[in-house]
């Protein structure tokens, strides 16, 4: 397959952001002050995807500039990464009132542009932030304390589950420890020390992998075995 350049791929991420900007498929574009499309590198190895944006996001038009941010500036730079170099995004790109979970409907009408961003910057790995972007992309119902530790094949990269920031901001040394143990897996992934998954079939070219409406279950993948 032919390498698509990082300028066509910013070009193609900033139109869908233009897009993204006007949108008003959910109710959550009442409520919003700025959409949060996502930033980074357009080409990045690493792509980042937290739940949705809180209310500095909202403010300031981009993921993760609050606490949870400056936690994951740092987990980053203890693997050797500044952020400018990795991809972050959401699962919904407008902030849910009072920071509730994002709803099926809001999550179905937005995960085109998740779906359209995981394609364009094609990363190695992917690091879900928190049970609910993981169980999402996991499609599983198993919480986040047991999922993470692992790096998971999925639709031809890898998927390594962690806790959301917030969590160990909130909680124990414990969590912290487990999410450095998670960002070592995704720098191992990186680094090819954790071999390269098959690709899984994809139903069609134009509609891959990330929040495809039946991908397969993970369980049934054998993955928590
Ligand atoms: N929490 C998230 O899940 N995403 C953000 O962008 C900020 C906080």
């Amino acid at each position: 397959m032919t390498e698509i350049s990082a300028d066509v791929r910013a070009a193609e991420l900033h139109t869908l952001e233009q897009e993204a900007a006007g949108c008003t498929r959910c109710r959550l574009a009442e409520g919003r002050t700025h959409v949060v499309f996502g930033a980074g590198a357009p080409d990045a190895d690493i792509m980042i995807v937290g739940e949705g944006p809180g209310r500095r996001e909202d403010e300031q038009g981009l993921p993760f500039v609050g606490p949870s941010g400056r936690l994951l500036e740092q987990l980053l730079g203890e693997i050797g990464l500044e952020r400018s170099e990795v991809y972050i995004g959401n699962v919904v790109k407008c902030r849910p009132p009072q920071n509730r979970d994002p709803r099926p409907d809001e999550i179905d009408e937005c995960k085109g542009y998740l779906r359209a961003q995981l394609t364009l910057v094609d990363p190695k790995v992917v690091l879900t932030l928190g049970n609910f972007s993981s169980k999402l992309l996991l499609r599983t119902e198993t919480g986040i304390t047991r999922l993470r530790g692992h790096a998971y094949p999925w639709w031809g990269r890898h998927l390594v589950p962690t806790f959301h920031p917030a969590a160990a901001l909130r909680g124990s040394a414990r969590v912290l420890e487990e999410m450095r143990y998670d960002f070592a897996l995704v720098a191992d992934v990186v680094a090819g020390r954790i071999e390269a998954p098959v690709p899984q079939p994809t139903r069609s070219d134009a509609e891959p992998e990330a929040v495809a409406d039946d991908p397969p279950d993970p369980e049934q993948m054998g993955l928590f075995s």
